[in-house]
């Protein structure tokens, strides 16, 4: 098989940049290790940055997100049994949807597929070769069992912080990893709150969201090490209604239907190439998911590339390939930063003392009481623009 762009994961960077590619008139073939039904049910990110929600737009593939998303115009920051909202809308002009994750992948794929365009699911054994050359190729093994060879002109590494294409990039890596974990829970219950609810206390951190009208996704900071095991579903809600628990708020309890620990990093992978592999989303970085962005750099990413591409095929010019990964680590790296702000600020860090504790104290009162320091919350929350 031949094709102009391998592209290496079925996730939102990989079925995103396919869909762009597409729509300039360059083929593609995505290679996913995954069943179909599996990277459709996937729950993970859920909070789609003002940027996104315009580029998947542009691109034509928003027609549910925008029947379905929530829009949400503010969040809550919840400390001293208190809320302080954030007015995202009132104070940068634009908002944030919540629509999940696995939605926007069911998109793409249907959009992907409906154009008659490959998809090849539960592939093994993928290696990209030859990337230092003008030449590389991508080998695999299919589901029937029978070993496969796509050469291409160029290869996108979107297969997640535990693929294959991130070792095979020659590149400097910086992380930094965090002393506690997130418990999350998908429950069938109405969500309790219209906006997002991030909340400081001393039991830890807690956020609670949504995904629809019918379903909240809820989250709990727990040690790295802890296991589900020892979280039975009484004890989630218990802890939960400890946390945020506020005047004037109930916590709308249900059945859970899935739940799960996620550890945290920041993790950086300087440069985001090598020679023609590109690495996008989780596969050349990693943000704890505090700021929300995980999946919103993953599309940047591949916007990027989409467009260096273009010119690329269309033109012969290199120069935006050349450039791909210092536009994308520049925007990663305020992502990082605001994720890390945001997750130190609300979160209770172990062997933490007292002048600590009246640090994060200080910050968060200072961020809810200033129009300037709220101000600066909501522009990286809601999501810079893209140019
Ligand atoms: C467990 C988990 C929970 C998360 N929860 C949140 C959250 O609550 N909030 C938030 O904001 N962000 C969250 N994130 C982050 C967010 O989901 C990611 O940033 C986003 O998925 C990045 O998209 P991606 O396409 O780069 O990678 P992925 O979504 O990881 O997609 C990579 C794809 O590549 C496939 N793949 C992997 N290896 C291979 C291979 N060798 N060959 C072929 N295909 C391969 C995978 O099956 C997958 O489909 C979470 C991430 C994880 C891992």
């Amino acid at each position: 098989m031949r094709t102009r762009v391998g592209i290496i994961g079925a996730g939102p960077a990989g079925l995103t940049l396919a869909h762009l590619l597409r729509l300039r008139g360059i083929d593609s073939v995505v290679l996913e290790a995954r069943s179909r039904e599996y990277v459709e049910r996937r729950v993970r990110a859920g909070v789609l940055e003002h940027p996104t929600v315009e580029l998947l737009r542009e691109a034509g593939v928003a027609g549910r997100l925008d029947r379905e998303g929530m829009p949400h115009h503010g969040l809550s920051l919840r400390f001293d049994g208190t809320d302080h909202r954030i007015a995202l809308a009132d104070l940068t002009g634009r908002s944030i949807t919540v629509y999940g994750q696995q939605e926007v992948v069911k998109d793409l794929i249907a959009a992907r597929l409906d154009a008659g365009e490959p998809i090849v699911f539960e592939v093994s054994d993928v290696r990209p070769h030859d990337a230092e050359t003008d030449q590389p190729y991508i080998t695999y093994v299919d589901a029937d069992g029978a070993p496969q060879r796509l050469d291409c002109d160029v290869i996108a590494g979107c297969d997640g912080s535990h693929g294959v294409s991130h070792a095979a990039v020659p590149s400097t890596t910086h992380a930094h990893d965090y002393p506690f974990a997130w418990l999350g829970v998908l429950a069938k219950a109405p969500p309790s709150h219209s906006e997002l609810i991030y909340t400081h206390h001393e039991r830890g951190f807690a956020l609670h969201s949504m995904r629809t009208p019918e379903i909240t996704r809820l989250y709990l900071q727990v040690p790295p090490e802890e296991r589900i095991e020892y979280w039975p579903d009484d004890r989630i809600w218990d802890e939960l209604g400890l946390r945020l628990a506020a005047d004037g708020f109930t916590l709308t309890t249900g059945p859970i239907m899935e739940k799960g620990i996620t550890t945290m990093r920041s993790v950086v992978t300087e440069p985001m190439r090598y020679g023609r592999l590109f690495l996008a989303g989780d596969a050349a970085h990693i943000v704890p998911p505090t700021g929300a962005k995980g999946m919103n750099l993953a599309i940047h990413d591949v916007w990027v590339l989409a467009e260096a591409l273009a010119r690329y095929f269309g033109e012969g010019r290199s120069d935006l390939l050349d450039e791909y990964s210092d536009t994308c680590l520049r925007r990663v790296w305020r992502a990082q930063h605001f994720s890390w702000w945001m997750t130190s600020m609300l979160h209770q860090a172990p062997g933490a003392d007292d002048f600590q504790r009246r640090l994060q104290l200080s910050q968060l009162r200072y961020t809810a009481t200033s129009t300037a320091a709220a101000t600066s919350l909501a522009e990286n929350y809601v999501g810079l623009p893209y140019r």
